[in-house]
């Protein structure tokens, strides 16, 4: 059975020979036109549609079934180009992985408590770059920058992480949890490229911002939240504030990551701390807006085993215990060349087992 079937439905945007960008939906390795239905649908990206809300996606998802369903046109993949599906407006990242946090904290900071004080207390997380927010397949240049006092350079611990990315349709502050589903339309995957010397070096006391804003790859398809089953969130102690009450859905999202041709890990979604719903009521609490096309992700997903784990930072213990390839080679980060795919599956609404596509991308060297 296609994970791509008529129970998944992801909305792209695609363009064939004459260049003019369309909505579709993926059906099987196939891509489906959905302009001629007009409407919401007949735009070049998903903002329309994303402003629109929840009854307006319930009524677009009912049209594109039935415009499947009736035996509407397919086109094959490979005779299309996908673009980003949508203009991403702001860009949040957050840091709602348990064991990851425990992970860096122990690889990097091994003196110091595992988690910071107020990382049960709210979700933590940074104000990214939407501007360098790119499609899978696109390459990734090598960052320069500065990597230790005194030397400027190409990075040379260049990582991935593994995230699941939500995209806001409908503006709103002050966002409960328990409207969630009224804001957030659907969810792409996400590789947060990180340079961990840039990083390093630059971090504190404001947090990210050069080692990881040059690129940040999101798959082409946006998975609807109405294909997906909500999961038991996972278990919260000490109990969160009021406002990040109920914590909303978890999801049974099962992630995969491809260094070159080897499966390096296989980071499962449904252990995260902090629910998509705490992560957007919280961004919201102050008073801060999200507006129709706002992405945030979720923080590199990892587990508890070395399989499992989202960043390479974690996978090679920073590099001191390099990981074999199939081919036979040895990396502990990012050479030019290398190429990383993140993909994903989920037990649907329906019952059955879905895509989430997936998210790949080639570094190239540095600019000289
Ligand atoms: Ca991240």
């Amino acid at each position: 059975m296609s994970r791509y079937g008529i129970e998944n439905l992801p909305y792209g945007v695609f363009s064939g020979d004459d260049g003019t960008r369309r909505i579709g939906v993926r059906l099987g390795s196939d891509v489906v036109d959905l302009s001629p239905l007009g409407g919401l649908l007949a735009a070049e990206t998903l903002n329309p549609l994303l402003a629109a809300g929840r009854p307006a996606w319930t009524a677009a998802r009912a049209e594109a079934t039935a415009h499947v369903t009736a035996g509407a046109a397919r086109t094959p993949l490979e005779e299309v180009r996908l673009h980003l599906p949508f203009e991403v407006a702001d860009y949040t990242d957050f840091y709602s992985s348990e064991q990851h946090a425990l992970n860096v904290g122990q690889i990097l900071r091994p003196q110091s408590p595992g988690l910071s004080p107020s990382w049960r207390r709210l979700p933590i997380g940074y104000h990214g770059r939407s501007a360098t927010v790119i499609v899978s397949g696109t390459t990734v240049e090598r960052p320069s920058g500065q990597l230790a006092d005194g030397v400027f350079g190409p990075s040379q611990r260049l990582d991935i992480e593994a995230e699941v990315g939500f995209v806001v349709g409908v503006p709103g502050r002050h966002i409960r949890t328990t409207d969630f589903a009224d804001h957030v339309f659907g969810v792409v995957l996400l590789n947060d490229w990180s340079a961990r010397d840039i990083q390093a070096f630059e971090y504190r006391p404001l947090g990210p911002f050069l080692g990881k804003s040059f690129a940040t790859s999101i798959s082409p398809w946006v998975v609807p939240l109405a294909a997906l089953a909500p999961a038991a969130p996972a278990p919260q102690d000490p109990p969160p504030h009021d406002y990040l009450m109920p914590p909303g859905p978890g999801f049974d999202l099962r992630l995969t990551v491809d260094w070159n041709d080897t499966r390096v890990s296989s980071p499962p979604f449904a252990g995260m701390y902090w629910t998509a719903a705490q992560q957007l009521a919280h961004l919201t609490s102050n008073g801060a807006s999200v507006r129709t096309g706002d992405l945030y992700a979720s923080g590199t997903v990892s587990g508890s085993s070395r399989d499992q784990v989202g960043s390479f930072l974690e996978l090679t213990r920073n590099g001191t215990e390099p990981v074999k390839l199939a081919d036979g080679t040895t990396r502990g980060f990012l050479l030019d060349g290398d190429r990383v795919t993140i993909a994903g599956t989920t037990i649907g609404a329906a019952g059955v087992e879905i895509g989430l596509g997936s998210v790949t991308g080639t570094i190239r060297p540095a600019a000289s």
